[in-house]
């Protein structure tokens, strides 16, 4: 008989891919499926398995804010180009009611958010109560595309680890919940990922020849990831560290934590804040 999927998690995907301070970024294997004993077929399953459940819980994530109620998720998305960050959204955000989504790219700052401090824009697109916010790229660029194309001196980038957990220890305190989720691909996937970018009409769009520019970089960039990892993983928004080579891999993993994160809540369905048998009654009459 074939065997369940879900008994496939060998280590479940929180503890699996938890970042550990002081783990070698550098020696990440990319193609590799921590905690999962299954093949794609096996992932494939599970998530189509996980996608009531997960609309269910968001559900009542949105009931929760609709009746008073004061816990949001936040999903952090962070990755260089290519390594999946839209393929999470589409598959795994895509899942449950758009309706209750808030949903934000960050950028490069425009000029009106150059005006501010960096952390207002983020705080502009924090979740309201009830809501799954979804950041692709975040507050963390601040020590990683800033730190690498050098667009501050290193003694006000190295200021921000300590000043983005502050904010994410607010941010947690405020009742929204923090997943953050990194997601890596090889250098050689990635290159096979620009590749067909540049090979395929439909993905011209996709392609911007300032990636290639970053490709450049990936050994600045790795130094500047290892320490994001290291010193903005704390315990109430821990970094989870996914390899991406494999996109169903990637995309099960995220919906694994989203789930955990979502299921953590407990939350039931909001009481009747009427009398259901006297409504019962006047529809009737109706
Ligand atoms: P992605 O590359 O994430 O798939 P995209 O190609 O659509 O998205 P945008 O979302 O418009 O591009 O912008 C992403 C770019 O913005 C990245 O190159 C990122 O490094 C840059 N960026 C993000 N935040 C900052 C920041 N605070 N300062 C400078 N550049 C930033």
């Amino acid at each position: 008989m074939a065997k369940k999927p879900d008994t496939l998690w060998e280590t479940p995907a929180d503890e699996a891919l938890r970042w550990e301070r002081g783990t070698d970024l550098a020696a990440l294997d990319h193609a590799a499926t921590p905690g999962w004993a299954g093949k794609k077929g096996d992932g494939e399953r599970l998530m189509a398995e996980r996608a009531p459940e997960l609309a269910d819980l968001q559900e009542r994530l949105f009931a929760h804010g609709r009746t008073g109620g004061d816990r949001s998720v936040l999903l952090v998305l962070q990755g260089m180009d290519t390594a999946g960050k839209g393929g999470i959204v589409r598959h795994v955000v895509g899942l449950v009611d758009p309706q209750g989504v808030m949903h934000r790219g960050f950028g490069v700052p425009t000029p009106e958010e150059r005006e501010h401090g960096y952390l207002w824009r983020v705080r502009n697109a924090l979740p309201r109560p009830g809501y799954l916010g979804v950041f692709d790229r975040s507050h963390h660029e601040q020590v990683l595309v800033v730190r690498v194309e050098g667009l501050e001196p290193e003694d006000t980038w190295r200021q921000h680890y300590d000043e983005l957990n502050e904010f994410e220890a607010e941010v947690a305190a405020s009742g929204i919940l923090i997943v953050k989720v990194a997601l890596f691909v090889s250098a050689d996937e990635q290159k096979e990922r620009l590749a067909e970018r540049l090979d395929r009409p439909d993905k011209y769009w996709k392609y911007d020849p300032s990636d290639i520019d970053a490709r450049t970089r990936l050994p600045e960039y790795l130094a500047a990831y290892q320490e994001m990892l290291d010193r903005t993983s704390t315990e109430v928004a821990p970094w989870y560290v996914v390899p991406a080579n494999r996109k169903w891999y990637a995309r099960l993993a995220a919906t694994e934590l989203l789930t955990g994160a979502l299921r953590s809540l407990d939350l039931g369905w909001p009481p009747a804040t009427f009398d259901i048998e006297a409504e019962k009654a006047r529809l009737a009459a109706s």
